[in-house]
């Protein structure tokens, strides 16, 4: 009998906003390594794993690396992961390379470091090794990306209910190249604008447009995947738009067209991408109104953890302190110095002292005095789906009891507040809140399913698009800029070509 394969896998996920000023350290990241990182993986990292496994090949574990969505990454704690990465390929010699990126990933000195990290692999893999990866999504994709890969797909739902059925399709894509019958060949169309909203999939125009691309794929047997990017507005590059990918086995003439077709619907169905949020007046009006719908869980758009905002904003503490008496909720404010201060105070201490603000540029503090109801080490493990069994650290944390009826959870870390286990695991019951705020956009609808009701609120912060609001020195889009009709046009992406104008450079 032959030998099994060997594929060497690893994941590196970070999703990394330009505008939070607080870079990301290696204090942020939570790596593991070797085979602990096969105990309990979730998301793409477990469907890749998993499926390998199952088909009889051998894994070669590296690490498992990952911060919640927060500013740039540290690059020189970037450029060892990577160096370790690549030596690891190079005494392993692996068959084959499957990874788990988020694909928005940008460090202190690049904004594209997944396309650094897998053109440097390629270089030292040569040509013939597979390299597959899974994505978010919400990737930054870029050209380096897709012409030093074989295999470079997204998830297809947002929310991400998908990431594990991702990781699977990467894995059994990377069996059929190594076992000869597939010969991946990617082309892919940009389109040169955002979503200022609409970015759900299961409505609206994304939906017809994934709709449109599974009749497509249905259609022309030799395609095995077409990824539809909606990328990560918080990076500045080149580049920054929709972009859709079809995968084909060999060359097929009809894909170009195809994903023409797809990322030119973005450009015709661009008015139609718009949010339908509630001003922080409607919203709590709202919940006041509606006693049969509690508790609600409201996504702070402009304070996002989950789009790389710090968490500390104190908009909706305020709003809800000063104008909405009747009102019991629960949020989580990232605030090292306060979470500190709560905790040394003790259990059942009454403080006085301002909270949050503390990274946020334009934010104000609010003066609180409340009593510290409960103190941990912020350590839960999240209840899913999204994340589902995912560690998370909020840091030293201390909730504070303000007004007999807020309970204001003071983190030393910005807080995965998108999964009721944020909450619950500090003590708190759901159903005895009117609401609580969950710094997410889409995926805290799908933890919270079944448990709250969800609404989203048009918040100050960095974590909401609003046209004219940030500085883009590279990027052109709309509708940000003045963008005339453009032409879409196909690219192709081959693996060798890349290599060989890499090594031309390099000589
Ligand atoms: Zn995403």
């Amino acid at each position: 009998m032959s030998e099994p394969y060997c594929v060497l896998v690893a994941r590196l996920y970070h999703e990394s906003n330009r505008l939070n000023p607080e870079p990301t350290g290696e204090a942020r990241f939570l790596v593991e390594r070797g085979r602990d990182i096969l105990q309990s993986p979730s998301g793409v990292f477990k469907g890749l794993t998993e499926t390998l496994g199952a088909a009889g090949i051998k894994i070669e574990p590296i690490f498992s690396a990952g911060a919640p969505p927060s500013g740039l990454v540290n690059h020189d704690f970037y450029l060892r992961l990577r160096d370790e990465l690549l030596d690891a390929v190079r005494s392993i010699k692996p068959d084959a390379i499957g990874l788990e990126l988020h694909g928005a990933m940008g460090t202190t000195e690049t904004p594209d470091a997944e396309g650094d990290l897998l053109e440097a692999l390629r270089l030292v893999v040569g040509p013939d090794v597979p390299i597959g990866i899974g994505l978010d999504l919400h990737a930054h994709v870029t050209r380096r990306m897709l012409d030093n890969t074989d295999i470079c797909i997204a998830c297809k739902e947002n929310p991400h209910s998908d990431t594990i059925k991702c990781g699977q399709k990467v894995a059994e894509l990377l069996i059929a190249q190594l076992e000869g019958r597939l010969t991946p060949v990617t082309v892919s169309a940009f389109t040169p604008m955002t979503l200022p909203g609409a970015c759900d999939t299961a409505s609206g125009p994304l939906a017809e447009i994934h709709a449109k691309a599974r009749d497509y794929a249905a259609l022309c047997p030799s395609i095995k995947d077409i990824s539809i990017f909606n990328a990560f507005r918080f990076v500045d590059d080149d580049e920054m738009g929709q972009v859709v990918t079809v995968l084909s086995d060999g060359r097929d003439t009809k894909t170009a067209s195809l994903a023409v077709d797809l990322a030119n619907r973005f450009w015709i169905e661009r008015e139609r991408f718009k949010d339908d949020l509630l001003a922080v007046d409607e919203l709590f009006d709202l919940i006041r109104n509606s006693p049969e719908k509690r508790p609600f869980v409201i996504g702070d758009m402009g304070d996002r953890v989950l789009a790389g905002a710090p968490g500390d904003s104190t908009v909706l503490l305020s709003a809800v302190l000063d104008h909405y008496p009747g009102l019991r909720g629960a949020l989580t404010i990232t605030d090292p110095a306060a979470a500190a201060r709560a905790a040394e105070a003790g259990m059942g201490a009454t403080i006085t002292l301002p909270v949050g603000a503390g990274f946020t540029p334009g934010f104000t503090s609010r003066l609180i005095t409340g009593r510290v109801d409960h103190v941990s080490d912020g350590d839960f493990v999240l209840d899913g789906p999204f994340h589902g069994g995912e560690r998370s650290v909020m840091g030293r944390t201390a909730v504070l009891r303000v007004d007999n009826r807020l309970h204001v959870l003071l983190t030393g870390k910005p807080a995965y507040s998108h999964d009721p286990a944020a909450f619950t695991s500090q003590g708190l019951v759901l159903k005895d809140l009117d609401f609580v705020v969950s710094k997410s956009g889409y995926h805290f609808t799908l933890n919270f399913a079944g448990r709250a009701t969800p609404v989203l609120v048009n918040t100050p912060g960095i974590g909401y698009y609003r046209k004219g609001e940030f500085k883009y020195e590279k990027s052109r889009f709309w509708p940000e800029h003045n963008i005339p009709a453009p032409t879409i046009a196909a690219r192709q992406h081959y693996v060798g070509a890349a290599l060989k104008s890499m090594r031309e450079t390099s000589e």
